[in-house]
């Protein structure tokens, strides 16, 4: 990106539109401070009653651009900004980032990858970098941890990367060097980088800000920049009709005691209301049912005293809710959820099957079974099985059952007599009758891992065959 990319037409904004809160997703490998960070934004942010609150949604946060100001002090000139703040969604990793996908996109309008400055770029740093490449996502780097490395010298002027050779054998095992092999490693990967300590400009390079998930220490920076990042490339694309028909994407589908099956949803366009009608992509046709409840959380203060959920008539984007309505058993993570209104009904089916259609992986005559909990995480394992050249021969939400071992017993060729399983459970029928059937079943909650069990896999079977 760059100072010249508008490439979104005229200004939307100034055309009856309103701006809503860019969504924001927080990535990186695990024990990175994935969770601690988006919990120091919680609570940096709780705290301070004169300006507005943060409010909890369901699966997000909101940060009003009064808090953020607040927070960020002279950073930030409120008046700079007419977006209304920023809405994190609240289960970090590049898993639940894959899975919520928007129309044609990632849900998330820009995200966090959050890297440990003692750890540097480990295997989920390199994954989520794919995936926000793949996706064209906007992204910050919060260099974590900093309060555990001595020597941060906050430099004048920004680092370069021509200075850090030069720099980095004079602050050999300091902050600084660490910084400048994380902005090494970006480069290396084909992004350019600039480090903020105190937030400068944002010129299209990717910002790295150093912080402590710990201390709360450059948090005000990373949110100011977050912020002027959306102001900045993100404005023409909040602008959508707040008052038109909602639509969104299911986080999960949850059973709640006194609702049934319901759905927790990240709205990101228009208005849902109780009693519009709704269709939600499902494992077979798409469902259309009537909204009966729109949850959202208490106020924590409340939670102790009354039920955890409080109705809403109505939810406006960007925000998290609760759908509660009849028939959503067959529902499916990541899948969209469009209001009717205005507009014939079978008109938004035929939307969301080819939405479905869409993120539908290809399958091949012969190949391997793949199984996944979301729709977005099968379409990130067919991608990186598409990647390595392994055929897929049935990709499935959902835990592995007898079904999925029928089908990889009838493969024609030992390396297809193989199930990956992502992030799901396998069934005890189907864990004995792979055992009885000689099928293997790799599971893991972490892509290339399970690419890579499978390259292993395959390698001991052709050395075998030598
Ligand atoms: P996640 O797996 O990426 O969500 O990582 P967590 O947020 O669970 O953090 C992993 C560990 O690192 C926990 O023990 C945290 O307390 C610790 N941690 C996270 N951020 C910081 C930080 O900025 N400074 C220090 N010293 N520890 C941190």
């Amino acid at each position: 990106m760059s100072d010249t990319d508008t490439t979104t037409g005229p200004n939307a904004a100034d055309e009856g539109n309103d701006l809503r809160t860019p969504i924001v997703a927080v990535l990186g490998h695990v024990d990175h401070g994935k969770t601690s960070l988006l919990d120091k934004i919680r609570g940096s942010t709780v705290i301070d009653g004169e300006a507005g609150a943060i409010t909890q949604h369901i699966g997000a946060t909101a940060v009003p651009l009064d808090v953020i100001s607040d927070i960020a002090g002279s950073l930030i000139d409120p008046s700079d900004f007419d977006l209304p703040g920023l809405l994190f969604i609240d289960t970090p990793g590049h898993h639940s980032f894959s899975t919520l996908r928007s129309r044609g996109g990632a849900l998330a309008d820009i995200a966090v990858l959050v890297v440990d400055v003692n750890d540097g770029f480990q295997p989920q740093t390199l994954e989520a970098l794919d995936i926000l490449k793949r996706t064209q996502t906007p992204f910050v780097v919060a260099a974590n941890k900093i309060d555990t490395t001595p020597g941060w010298n906050p430099q004048e002027d920004t680092p370069t990367l021509q200075t850090i050779e030069a720099q980095s054998e004079r602050a050999e095992n300091t902050l600084n060097q660490r910084l400048y092999e994380v902005i090494g490693e970006l480069s290396d990967n084909g992004f350019s980088a600039d480090m903020y300590w105190r937030v400068q400009d944002f010129r299209g390079n990717i910002g790295v800000v150093p912080v402590s998930a710990l201390t709360g220490e450059g948090v005000p920076d990373l949110l100011t920049v977050l912020m002027g990042l959306s102001q900045r490339y993100m404005k023409e694309d909040m602008a959508v009709d707040l008052t038109g028909p909602g639509a969104g994407t299911v986080l999960e589908v949850k059973d709640e005691r006194g609702f049934g099956t319901t759905l927790d949803v990240v709205l990101y366009d228009g208005v849902i209301r109780t009693d519009d009608t709704v269709v939600v992509g499902a494992k077979n046709d798409p469902i259309v049912t009537e909204v009966r409840a729109l949850l959202q959380p208490r106020p924590l203060a409340e939670i102790r005293t009354e039920k955890r959920f409080e109705q809403v008539d109505a939810v406006t984007a960007a925000a998290g809710v609760k759908i509660a309505a009849p028939d959503l058993d067959d529902a499916l993570a990541g899948a969209p959820v469009r209001v009717v209104r205005g507009r014939p009904e079978e008109e938004v089916v035929a939307e969301v099957e080819a939405e479905l259609a869409d993120i539908e992986v290809d399958t091949a005559e012969n190949g391997i079974v793949v199984k996944a909990d979301t729709l977005g995480s099968l379409e990130a394992i067919a991608n990186a099985l598409d990647e390595a050249e392994v055929p897929i021969v049935r990709a499935e939400v959902g835990d592995v059952a007898p079904r999925d071992v029928a089908v990889a017993s009838t493969a024609d060729d030992p390396k297809h007599e193989v199930i990956l399983a992502f992030n799901v459970e396998v069934l005890p029928d189907a864990a004995q009758q792979a055992e009885d059937r000689d099928i293997r079943v790799f599971s893991d909650d972490v892509i290339y891992q399970l690419v890579d069990e499978y390259d292993e896999f395959v390698s001991e079977i052709e050395r075998a065959q030598q």
